[in-house]
Order: C-alpha cells, then sequence, then structure tokens
C-alpha cells in the first residue's frame, strides 16, 4: 500500500523513476530494430518521461514468433491449470507490491489524477487478475446425449498467438481486460499499448515475468497505431485481436482481417452513453452528482461516459441549476500528482485541441456552453487542462450529442414523455451503455427492454464488479470484456465424436 499522501512526496518520487519504454521481448527489455523512437510526453507539464521504441513490422514479427514458439511448444497452455492459477495470482500480488510505481507511472503518462489510479484503477486490475486465475481449473467442457456407440466429447481449447492493441484512458485496466482472459485460457499474446500512455503496461509485462510466466508467453511492442498497430491487425500468425478505442479503428481493424487470415477481431468502440432521468426520481441532487461523475470522471475520457443527459422537462431547469452549481466543487483541475486533485489534464495538447474543436462546432451549431470553473493559472497553464463544459439549449441531431468527444463535455437534451426518451436515446450510432433514473419499477423494466445498449444501469451509473459483461451494441463493438463469457471468449470448440463400438 501508499505511503505516500502528500504532492511533495509524490513527485520526489516521480523524479526518482526511470521508466523503461522498450519493447519487451521473450522475457527482457529490448529496442526497437531500427531503433526508431518517440516521446512520451507528461501531459500536466509537458515534460519528456520517456522515450519509447518505435516499433515496425520487423519488431511485431519478432514478437508474434516468439510467441508462436511458446505456443507451439506448450511452454504455457502445457502447464497445469493450477500452475497457470498460480502465476497470474501472483501477478495480482505483484501488481500490489508495486503499486506506488504503476500507479505514479499512469498518472504521469496520462495525467489521470494519482488517488483515481490508487483508489480505481489498480484495485480494478487486480480483481481482473484475480478473477480470471480463479476461474481457470472451473471451465469445463461436456459430454453431450448421443446414441449408444459414440462418445461425444464437447471440448473447449485456447485459440493461439492473441494479438490485443488498447487505449490510453485505463492504460493497465483496458490492458489487462484483455490480458487476463487470454492467459487464463492457455494462450500466448502480443500486447501494442496506446503510444499516449504506454509505461505502465511496458512494465507489467516484466512483472508477469517476475511472477513466473514463461518468456515468450506474453509480449509486448510498443509504437504507433498506423504502423506497429496495424503490423499486428494484418499478421497472419494472429488467430484473434482484441481492441478498445475508436470506432473508426474497430471498422478498420475488420478490413486488416479480411485483408490477411480472417482472424477474429473482437472489439470494444466508442460511446455516447444516455443517462435519462424521469421526474420520479428519488433524489435530484444525489442524481445530479452521480451525472456528473459519470461524465467528468478520468476528465471524460471513459467510452461509457455518460455524456448525452436527457432530462424530463419538469426538472430540467432545476437539474440545470445543480449541475452548473456542484460540477466546479466536484472536479477541480489540478496537478495530478496532488491527492486533492480530481480533474487532471487531458491526454495530450493534441486531443485537448480536438475536444476544443467540438465545443467550438457544438456553439456554432446553436447550443449554448456553460464553462464550469476559474481560468488556469501557474504552473497548470502548461498542461493539457480543459473546464468541464454543459451545453444546453441543445438538440439530439447536433454533432456534441451524436459525435464521441472523450473529454469533459456533456450535453443536456429535454424531453417530454418516456417514448421520446427512449427514441432520442436510441437516435445514436452507438450502444454501450445507458441509465435510467426513477422510483417506478416496471417504468425502468420498460426502459431496460427499450434501450438499445449493452449496459443499463437503474438509478445508478458505472456500478458493476467482474461479473457484469461490459460492452456494445450497435457501433459500440461486438464483444464483452470481464464475465467468465469473456474468457469463453478466447477458446475454441472442439467437437471429439469417438466411435466407442
Ligand atoms: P483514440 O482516438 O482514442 O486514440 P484509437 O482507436 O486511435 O483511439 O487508438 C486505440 C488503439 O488503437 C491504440 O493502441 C492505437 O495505437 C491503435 N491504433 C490506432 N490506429 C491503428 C491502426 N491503423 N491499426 C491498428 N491499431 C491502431
Amino acid at each position: 500500500m501508499s505511503t505516500l499522501s502528500s504532492r511533495e512526496n509524490w513527485s520526489r518520487r516521480a523524479a526518482l523513476l526511470r521508466p523503461s519504454g522498450d519493447n519487451f521481448i521473450d522475457g527482457r527489455y529490448v529496442a526497437a530494430q531500427a531503433h526508431g523512437r518517440f516521446d512520451s510526453i507528461n501531459p500536466s507539464n509537458g515534460q519528456l518521461l520517456a522515450q519509447v521504441a518505435r516499433s515496425q513490422e520487423s519488431d511485431v514479427d519478432l514478437a508474434v514468433n516468439r510467441s508462436l514458439q511458446a505456443w507451439r511448444d506448450r511452454r504455457w497452455r502445457g502447464l497445469a491449470p493450477r500452475q497457470r492459477m498460480d502465476v497470474l495470482m501472483r501477478w495480482a500480488d505483484l501488481v500490489e507490491q508495486n503499486t506506488e510505481e504503476l500507479a505514479l507511472l499512469e498518472t504521469l503518462d496520462m495525467g489521470k489524477p494519482i488517488n483515481d489510479v490508487l483508489g480505481i484503477d489498480l484495485p480494478e486490475v487486480t480483481r481482473t487478475l484475480r478473477y480470471f486465475a480463479e476461474c481457470i481449473d472451473k471451465m469445463e467442457g461436456s459430454v453431450t446425449s448421443t446414441a449408444p456407440g459414440a462418445l461425444h466429447l464437447v471440448l473447449h481449447e485456447p485459440l493461439g498467438v492473441v494479438g490485443a492493441i488498447t487505449p490510453w484512458n485505463y492504460p493497465l485496466l483496458m490492458a489487462v481486460w484483455k490480458l487476463a482472459p487470454i492467459l487464463a485460457a492457455g494462450n500466448c499474446v502480443v500486447l501494442k499499448p496506446a503510444e499516449q500512455a504506454p509505461l505502465s503496461c511496458t512494465r507489467l509485462a516484466a512483472l508477469f515475468m517476475e511472477a513466473g510466466g514463461p518468456a515468450g508467453v506474453f509480449n509486448l511492442v510498443n509504437g504507433l497505431g498506423p504502423e506497429a498497430g496495424r503490423a499486428l491487425a494484418l499478421h497472419p500468425d494472429v488467430v484473434k485481436l482484441s481492441f478498445t478505442g475508436s470506432t473508426t479503428v474497430g471498422k478498420l481493424l475488420l478490413t486488416y482481417a479480411g485483408q490477411s487470415n480472417m482472424k477474429r477481431v473482437a472489439l470494444e468502440t466508442g460511446g455516447k452513453s444516455p443517462q435519462v432521468f424521469l421526474p420520479d426520481l428519488y433524489d435530484l441532487d444525489a442524481a445530479v452528482d452521480r451525472a456528473i461523475g459519470g461524465i467528468f470522471d478520468n476528465a471524460g475520457q471513459v467510452c461509457n461516459a455518460g455524456s448525452r443527459l436527457l432530462v424530463h422537462r419538469d426538472i430540467h431547469d432545476a437539474f440545470v441549476a445543480r449541475f452548473t452549481s456542484r460540477a466546479p466543487q466536484l472536479y477541480r483541475p489540478g496537478d495530478p500528482l496532488d491527492p486533492a486533485t480530481t480533474l487532471g489534464p487531458l491526454v495530450s495538447q493534441a486531443h485537448r485541441l480536438k475536444v476544443q474543436r467540438c465545443i467550438e462546432r457544438g456553439i456554432a451549431e446553436g447550443a449554448r456552453a456553460v464553462v464550469m470553473g476559474e481560468a488556469l493559472s501557474g504552473h497548470l497553464e502548461q498542461g493539457a487542462f480543459l473546464a468541464p463544459t454543459l451545453f444546453v439549449d441543445a438538440d439530439n441531431r447536433m454533432s456534441i450529442a451524436q459525435d464521441e468527444i472523450f473529454g469533459p463535455v456533456a450535453t443536456v437534451i429535454p424531453f417530454t414523455n418516456d417514448d421520446e426518451a427512449i427514441a432520442l436515446a436510441n437516435d445514436s450510432i452507438y450502444g454501450l451503455a445507458a441509465s435510467v433514473w426513477t422510483r417506478d419499477l416496471n417504468r425502468s423494466h420498460r426502459f431496460v427492454r427499450d434501450l438499445e445498449a449493452g449496459v443499463v444501469w437503474v438509478n445508478c451509473f458505472g456500478d458493476g464488479d467482474m461479473t457484469q459483461p461490459f460492452g456494445g451494441y450497435k457501433q459500440s463493438g461486438n464483444s464483452r470484456d470481464k464475465h467468465m463469457m469473456s474468457l469463453m471468449s478466447y477458446t475454441q470448440t472442439k467437437s471429439a465424436w469417438m466411435a466407442t463400438t
């Protein structure tokens, strides 16, 4: 557990870090073969953190080949389930023992407030590792009912070398949502973390070895999406690709699969999650606080962020008044190394500009932007900070209600009845998550049934545990993370029909 409690202590510890941005292949850190590198920048102050391997096709090929070797000689899938469980459990223990270092890497690399990493991301990482470790010896095949003269076994086998391409908003957690079930099922894996925040995952790969994971089973290549990511997605020896990221890149990956070996492609992509607030909800103040958290946590850089607030006309004005007064109290920009900070910078200056352009477009389309909080001053001016914004006087066809902004920007849209609310909620290419706030059980059931989303929350937002399958409808993706079904998705079914006469 952390012994660090103040900004000064965290900053001192941060100054001692020497993060590696190398690849991790066959059990050791290696530079990219052509020695290409790119800078990893701390978005809270613009300073250089580390130089990261800019891998090309040959580096990806090396990583996949080493994983393929490990797959073929069965050094991982050939272990007894208990042995693989022990490795994943020790890995979780090591994450806990290295909490301070991993939390710092996450905060420095992507700007997330340190207390969020310690309180949300890292506990969820260890829970994920342990959940899937516990599943390993509970996976069972079956014997079907057949006529006499045959014994029919249905077996679940691992797939082979799986590629994982992950985003920067929860760098460790999104990677572990893939790595844990992929490895638990007995596969080998090559991970390409996001170039904006690759350092924590690079450390995580070494911890897998320390936990007793055989060399070559989990290889990591750093690099840019259109270079290393593309090479992994096109590789003919990768049998499945597991992706979390934008819908645009998700569509590209489907084409790469078609151009190469028809690999399976599991996608968790964008979102524009509606939250429906009905006039009979239990407690407006409490609901608004949750709505604020649902969009401004992680500075809105969350795929299921509740960015569309559909509010019944009877409570619309009270909702907006409460939202705009509470949000600046709950989310104050600050140095993410300060444990009191609740709103860090966006991941990069480039991303901040992109979000700003979305805001400008919303204003040009006629919506009114309520910017919450004071102007940034002092050292914060160097960082990619952005004050939270709420759009009012908006309608659902505007870009601010249709496009995934991935920043601290929410849009309020009024409605008059349940049919209209459901139509508005479903008027989106996305379908990752949704919520409804009401004290009427029948009404909530209707919303659960009619909302087109992979996750529907009633009287809460963002709640869940490892038993919750997480993934989207429509263009939010085609797969589910977490839950046993994620583990099974990294297996293939073999039917063994044995004649017994
Ligand atoms: P964002 O827009 O939020 O950065 P992306 O979908 O671009 O999200 O990135 C998610 C992941 O996809 C990152 O690891 C990134 O490097 C990778 N990626 C981006 N472009 C490609 C591509 N053409 N092929 C494969 N991977 C890519």
